[in-house]
């Protein structure tokens, strides 16, 4: 059963869809993709580009999971901060993951002016906020090791917080200016556009069911028909399901849920967000909003863990808006909704070659729209022959979690624990 978007501001903002027709009968490429997100969307179009015959299988449309949904938040960087980095996977590795994340969202500004790309895109900036004084000291920190390395970075305190944000919340802030704001449906759409342009088939309500080595190249069997292909890249991440051995549970699929306000009227709107930086907290718990062209607020953050759509499920969300700026009090709430991300325990993103042939990217820990599209294009390089050590990120073992059914009870009380924690300033 193919499900349709859900109603978030996106399905109604967004420029319109593509045709991606179910797949029908039998076909053969040099590469099947499956996942019709921001990592398979970008491993297509750059290995379209480059000439490879490429299929990408979706079991919605394309952009249906976490990339048509998120928060349109364009970060720099991963999880960990640079020294960290550096340190879990020495200078050579650790200096070009760093580097390679920094410079994630670059690729994304760069591929929507190279396809023309009609999102809302704007590169103004990444803030990363704390208000308690542990993650101030972390932010500081993370501030001067970007600022050391050479990235356009600086640190905020306090009044000069205060105006940029318009609230009193945050006492530390990382902005990072290589960071923006998208309309991520806009942006999934336009990626699946240029890569049927440039040759990629893309196919909607086409699950893969099974894959399958056979006569040395991989079968790749769904309801409507069957793809043959050299090479297979699983691009799935938080809507992972059991078609590679131990993929699913590999990493652990946790919803974020996002509430949006009607089109500010001017003297809010005004007080909300100034810079027009995006802003993401450091806390136990991730609120992360911004004010969009149309000067609505979408806000974001924790969620019930299942499908939700209704406004009494984002009350918590709202309410801390209207702590923030209290003149949204006055104003509507209009959309509501949530997606799937997948987090992994190493807080890396991973990436996988199970099998002759086979890749698979996934775990972005709530950065992948920079991380996804950039990962999408070093997994074409891949493909194209780049050696392993020549890539930005290392290639592991899948390695399934003990005890992952757990996963959804775990997910809920780390939630009550880090609200907790924030509460009582811990
Ligand atoms: C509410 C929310 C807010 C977020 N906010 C941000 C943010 O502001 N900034 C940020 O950087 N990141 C954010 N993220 C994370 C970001 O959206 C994801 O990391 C990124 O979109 C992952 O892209 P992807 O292509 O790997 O996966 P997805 O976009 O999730 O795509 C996976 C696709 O695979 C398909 N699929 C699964 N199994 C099969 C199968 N067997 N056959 C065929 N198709 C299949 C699914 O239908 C789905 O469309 C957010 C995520 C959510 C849910």
């Amino acid at each position: 059963m193919t499900l349709p978007l859900p109603r978030s501001l996106y399905a109604e903002t967004a420029r319109p869809a593509v045709r991606a027709a179910p797949l029908d009968g039998e076909k053969r490429a040099s590469v099947a993709i499956v996942g019709g997100g921001f990592t398979g969307l970008s491993a297509a179009l750059h290995l379209a580009e480059r000439g490879t015959d490429v299929v990408v299988l979706e079991a919605n449309e394309p952009g249906w999971g976490a990339s048509g949904r998120n928060g349109g938040q364009v970060n720099p960087g991963l999880k960990p901060d640079p020294d960290t980095v550096e340190r879990d996977f020495g200078p050579d590795l650790g200096g070009r993951m760093v580097r390679f994340s920094g410079n994630a969202p670059n690729v994304v500004f760069d591929l929507i002016k190279r396809h023309q790309i009609q999102c809302e895109a704007e590169q103004t900036g990444t803030f990363r906020a704390a208000f308690q004084a542990r993650q101030a000291a972390e932010v500081r920190e993370t501030a001067g090791q970007w600022i050391r390395r050479g990235a356009p970075a600086e640190l905020l305190e306090n009044a000069a917080l205060h105006r940029a944000t318009g609230t009193s919340r945050y006492t530390t802030a990382l902005l990072d200016r290589r960071g923006g704001s998208l309309n991520p449906l806009g942006f999934a759409c336009g990626l699946a556009q240029a890569a049927m342009q440039a040759g990629a088939a893309i196919h909607g309500a086409t699950p893969a069911r099974r894959v399958v080595r056979e006569n040395g190249a991989w079968r790749v069997d769904t309801p409507s028909g069957t793809v043959r292909a050299e090479r297979l890249i699983l691009a799935t991440n938080g809507y992972t399901d059991d078609l590679w051995p131990h993929l699913r549970r590999s990493i652990v699929p946790v919803f974020s849920a996002i509430a949006a306000t009607e089109t500010l009227p001017e003297p809010v709107a005004k007080a909300i967000m100034p810079s027009r930086s995006v802003l993401y907290e450091v806390a136990s718990i991730t609120v992360y909003y911004r004010r969009d062209r149309h000067n609505r607020l979408l806000m974001g953050g924790r969620g019930k863990q299942r499908d939700l759509s209704d406004m009494r499920d984002f009350q918590h969300l709202i309410r801390y808006a209207e702590r923030l700026w209290p003149a949204l009090k006055a104003v509507r709430w209009t959309h509501c909704w949530n997606g799937q991300l997948a987090i992994t325990p190493d807080h890396y993103p991973h990436l996988h070659e199970p099998a002759p042939g086979v890749l698979a990217a996934l775990g972005y820990n709530g950065r992948g729209v920079a991380m996804a599209t950039a990962t999408g294009a070093l997994l074409a390089r891949r493909v194209l022959g780049a050696a392993n050590d020549a890539l930005d990120l290392p290639i592991t073992d899948i390695r399934a979690m003990p005890f992952h059914r757990l996963w959804r009870s775990a997910v809920a009380a780390r939630m009550v624990y880090g609200r907790l924690r924030d509460v009582l300033g811990l």
